[in-house]
């Protein structure tokens, strides 16, 4: 399929947010809209049915909640405990267990290119503070030691961690935040919905005239004009999750240096791409329990950007998890797995060249 990019934002009729993946609707139903600010990150809910006014306020009120769960700035939250803690068992709930739990099976998945340990090397970095330096390859190299999930220890609703190691769950925190949502879109029988959390997007439903979701995935050379995509999605009842190095860099003596660490090598990864989106199903049988698949794509999303083309279709080929990938590479290619082959449209104009692949 083929668009043009003025059609393409002319289509993008309702949320489109600078610099993250956008899901749009049409209107023939009237929708309950919110924005937010939460988790760092501007986000955008639009929801109807008939109890769209109290979900959108639930839903609210859960990024609130999960603001302060999750939050390793914030002087209370039970991750800065978790932190603090200097080695001693922690309460840290259920829930959070369950989502150290999950970010632990990611990361082996990913055989560690999924680290949530890496938190001394973003903060080094200056990630987390906003006073962004290039550190020492010496430094780098000591706090190494502290990353890896075999320093993290779980057992029931506690949790303890070797005395240097820290946490960092902003690769994974809004893929379960969009867990959540669609939680709630679920028990306020919600029939369509969109919320873009971030570069994360839940996709519920299908639009009101009953045609899928356009979801864009925005053009990592263009990350300041939102109406830039690399291309367009049409999904349904899907959750669609983008990592990229655009989305927070700086530069420093003419380099640039952007926020997702390879935690092989304790600096930003290179790896030829410039954004990873994960696709996956967002209905799940009650009894699968959180986190979801929401948080499976962000978990992914992060670490196949670490990984490079080859070994992220490698994954995908052989992961056995069911997701599909836009990889956007360095070199001006957008790489599509085939379960989006008829999903995806084409941007003319972009100038990047499409594959498919299987
Ligand atoms: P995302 O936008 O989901 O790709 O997450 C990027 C954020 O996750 C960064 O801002 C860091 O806080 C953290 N992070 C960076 N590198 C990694 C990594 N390799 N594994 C897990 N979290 C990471
Ligand atoms: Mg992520």
């Amino acid at each position: 399929m083929k668009v043009s990019k003025k059609r393409a934002a002319a289509l993008l009729a309702a949320v489109c947010l600078a610099g993250m993946l956008s899901a749009c609707g049409g209107q023939a139903e009237e929708p309950s809209s919110r924005q937010i600010f939460a988790m760092d990150t501007a986000m955008a809910l639009t929801v109807y049915g008939t109890e769209s006014s109290a979900a959108v306020q639930a839903a609210e009120e859960e990024l609130m909640r999960l603001e302060a769960l999750l939050s390793r700035t914030s002087e209370d939250s039970p991750v800065t405990a978790l932190n603090r803690a200097g080695g001693r068992q922690t309460v840290v709930g259920e829930e959070l267990t369950a989502l150290l739990d999950a970010a632990g099976t990611y990361s082996r998945k990913t055989g560690g290119a999924f680290d949530p340990t890496i938190a001394p090397v973003v903060l080094a970095w200056g990630f987390t503070t906003g006073h962004n330096r290039v550190p020492d390859p010496e430094e780098v190299a000591s706090l190494l030691e502290t990353v890896g999930m075999e320093h993290v220890h779980l057992d029931g609703g506690t949790a303890w961690m070797d005395p240097e190691t820290q946490m960092d769950l902003g690769g994974i925190g809004k893929g379960y935040a969009s867990d959540r949502m669609a939680e709630i879109f679920r028990r306020y029988e919600i029939p369509r919905a969109t919320a873009a959390l971030g570069g994360n997007v839940l996709a519920w439903g299908t639009r009101p005239d009953g045609t899928p979701w356009r979801v864009g995935v925005q053009d990592p050379r263009s990350p300041e004009d939102s109406s830039a995509l690399a291309c367009l999605l049409h999904l349904e009842n899907a959750f669609a999750v983008t990592s990229g190095g655009y989305q927070r860099h700086f530069e420093s003596e003419g380099q640039s240096y952007h926020h997702i660490i390879d935690p092989a090598t304790g600096y930003p990864a290179q790896s030829g791409l410039t954004s990873v989106t994960v696709v996956a199903d967002c209905r799940r049988d009650d009894a699968a329990g959180l986190p979801g698949n929401g948080t499976m794509c962000d978990a992914l999303s992060t670490a196949l950007f670490v990984m490079g083309e080859e070994k992220a279709l490698d994954f995908w080929r052989t992961s056995g998890l069911e997701v599909e990938l836009v990889l956007v590479t360095e070199d001006g290619r957008v790489v599509v797995t085939k379960g989006l082959a008829e999903l995806f449209e084409e941007i003319e104009e972009s100038g990047y060249r499409y594959e498919i692949v299987s």
